[in-house]
């Protein structure tokens, strides 16, 4: 690990244009973390009704959106999508489930079916289920857990537009919570919600201070029926710029690109990794379909060989 980039040293990034920005972001990506790429895969678990109003989300109780509805899904059902995770190339498989918290109710459930998966499949097994504490993750580590998922979907100053029912601060103590557990943690964000570029830097901050071990970028696709369905999608520029910084300001971890990667980036996905990304997500997302692991597999190998010619 290098020092931490001071304010004024960002405030000089900032000054650079995209094309610089990304220059350096991938000269340090190639020398801190090589030209590994690492994939991850997810399960939408139990789906919708979810207590909180986080403002992007269609599984939340408070907008009415056609977003699937359902309880936790059979144990076959979830040790399979680990299974075809694993064929797909994923190192990491994580079982996400809606709601405010992990509910006391449905931990040793949780528990026996990270005992399962672990049984079944060769993987490690990540979750995301909300607000925890100590002693939830204690247990889930036992279980077999490596790594808890938890973003903090933007900046401390502009969460409080993003979500009304839960506070950055409680998010911020979870992950706390699981790293005194033990726990590895994943936890990143998304951007495009109306927050500034300043707002994505200071999330990247306190993902740094967090000393998190992965970092997911969602980038918005406005969903119908949510209060962000009509927000303005983010120029180019902006992902590959704000990619670049979070690879300056975090240059030790996984930045893997999630939701919004095929339908925002588009013709620009290579772009993102020459921007100092250098994971995805595979297999599709919460609610939203991804490509193809195919067509992922391809895009990784030409990735690869194009980072060999730098
Ligand atoms: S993002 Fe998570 S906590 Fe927020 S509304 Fe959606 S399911 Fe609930």
């Amino acid at each position: 690990m290098t020092e931490a980039l001071s304010r004024s040293d960002i405030d000089k990034l900032q000054q650079l244009s995209c094309h610089e920005l990304m220059e350096k972001a991938l000269a340090t990506k190639l020398e801190r973390r090589g030209k590994a790429i690492s994939l991850c895969a997810i399960i939408n678990a139990k789906s919708g009704k979810c207590s909180e109003d986080c403002r992007f989300c269609t599984q939340s109780a408070h907008f009415q959106t056609d977003s699937p509805v359902y309880p936790l899904l059979s144990t076959e059902h979830i040790v399979a999508a680990a299974r075809q995770a694993k064929e797909d190339g994923a190192s990491h498989f994580s079982i996400v489930s809606s709601g405010k918290g992990i509910e006391k109710n449905s931990l040793t459930q949780i528990a026996s079916l990270i005992k399962t998966i672990r049984k079944e499949v060769d993987t490690k097994v990540c979750a995301s289920l909300g607000l925890g504490t100590k002693e939830d993750f204690l247990a889930l580590k036992k279980a077999g857990l490596s790594r808890y998922h938890h973003n903090l979907e933007t900046s401390k100053e502009f969460f409080p537009q993003v979500v009304s029912t839960h506070t950055f601060a409680e998010r911020l103590s979870t992950i706390k919570a699981a790293q005194k557990a033990g726990l590895e943690v994943c936890a990143g964000g998304i951007i495009g919600l109306g927050e500034s570029e300043n707002d994505r830097i200071s999330m990247a901050i306190s993902l740094a201070q967090a000393g998190v071990d992965s970092v997911p970028l969602n980038i918005l696709i406005p969903l119908p029926d949510t209060p962000m369905q009509d927000s303005k999608p983010l120029q180019i520029t902006e992902i590959l710029r704000t990619i670049a910084l979070f690879r300056l300001i975090l240059p030790d971890v996984p930045l893997r690109l999630a939701a919004g990667r095929e339908t925002v980036l588009g013709d620009f996905l290579s772009s993102a990794f020459m921007a100092g990304a250098d994971g995805m997500m595979i297999g599709g997302y919460l609610t939203q379909k991804g490509r193809s692991p195919e067509m992922d597999r391809q895009f990784v190998n030409e990735i690869q060989k194009l980072w060999t010619n730098v």
